[in-house]
């Protein structure tokens, strides 16, 4: 179907694209890689009349690393995810999450901002900001603001970010060396949207003892869910094959009708959710 009607600008600083989109009361979107929006315009799901695209804004743009952890600008595109080797020690959930995004020419176009205000509950850095505490920097008519992920997702497809706001980068706090962690996702293909994924890392103490453990899942809630039951079964415990046991029940517990269904269908296909629980034995 054609896409409606609608005005176009491409502002270079973004003071600029705030007053666009902060000038038609609601009325005006963001673009960014427009893998969502293009559709959402074409099946008339949305219909603004004012697309302010975000391409030439350079303080969207880049991946920063430092002992604060990982800013990624909201123009940051999947493949320089993909790309960036330094994220393979700096970020390797990250990394992992990231390589079930979409197809390729999807991540050759597809935005962190985007995919952070578009909000799909079964998209994974929405998944990964929900399970790593992510802090999203926005900016719009009133000032600066950062949100905490657990804030930012409302339900699907819908943010905290008010019409006039743009993101404009994604905040991931400081990953240690020798984090355990794992990441596991089932989908129809590879490519697809995730049916269900779930992200885990915990910390050792000198006992190894689990502490500071994160549990999040894609794709079973109408948001990026944290599993918080699941993740006081791991603190305090060495992961061994009892506390998996109980890791595995409080999955069950945390969402029962959910994650029964998201379990049949996995078992189905991939030979079960479980396999959530050798990641977390094995970094
Ligand atoms: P756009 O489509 O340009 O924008 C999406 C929304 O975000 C719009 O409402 C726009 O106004 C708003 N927006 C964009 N940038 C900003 C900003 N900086 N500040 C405020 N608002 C902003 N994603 C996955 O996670 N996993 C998948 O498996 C997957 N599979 C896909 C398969 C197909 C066939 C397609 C078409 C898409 C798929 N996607 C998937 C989505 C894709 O990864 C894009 O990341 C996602 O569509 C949004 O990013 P975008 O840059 O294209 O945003």
């Amino acid at each position: 179907m054609k896409l409606p009607p609608f005005d176009y600008a491409c502002p270079t600083t973004l003071p600029d694209a705030i007053a666009l989109l902060a000038s038609h009361d609601g009325d005006a979107k963001a673009l960014a890689g427009g893998q969502s929006l293009m559709p959402m315009l074409a099946f008339r799901l949305a219909q603004p009349a004012l697309l302010v695209d975000l391409r030439k804004l350079a303080d969207l743009r880049g991946i920063r690393i430092s002992d604060r952890g990982v800013a990624l600008g909201a123009m940051v595109r999947w493949r320089d995810i993909e790309d960036d080797v330094r994220l393979d020690h700096a970020h390797p959930l990250l990394k992992a999450a990231i390589a079930h995004v979409a197809h390729y020419q999807i991540r050759n176009r597809g935005t962190v901002g985007g995919s952070i205000a578009h909000a799909d509950p079964a998209a994974e850095m929405p998944g990964i900001a929900m399970t790593c505490d992510a802090e999203i920097a926005v900016a719009g008519k009133s000032g600066a603001r950062v949100i905490q992920a657990a804030d930012f997702f409302q339900g699907a497809l819908t943010t905290a970010l008010t019409p006039d706001e743009i993101i404009v980068e994604v905040r991931l706090p400081p990953w240690p060396a020798g984090r355990r962690w794992g990441f596991q996702e089932f989908a129809r293909r590879r490519g697809d949207f995730a049916m269900a994924a779930a992200a885990v890392f915990y910390d050792e103490d000198a006992k190894r003892k689990a502490r500071n453990a994160h549990v999040g899942a894609i794709g079973v809630g109408d948001r990026p869910l944290r599993l918080a039951a699941a993740e006081d079964v791991l603190n305090g415990r060495s992961i061994d094959d009892a506390t998996i046991a109980r890791f595995c029940e409080a999955h069950a517990a945390a969402e029962p009708t959910r994650i029964v269904d998201v379990l049949v269908n996995a078992a189905l296909i991939e030979g079960g959710f479980d396999n959530v629980s050798v990641v977390v034995l094995k970094p």
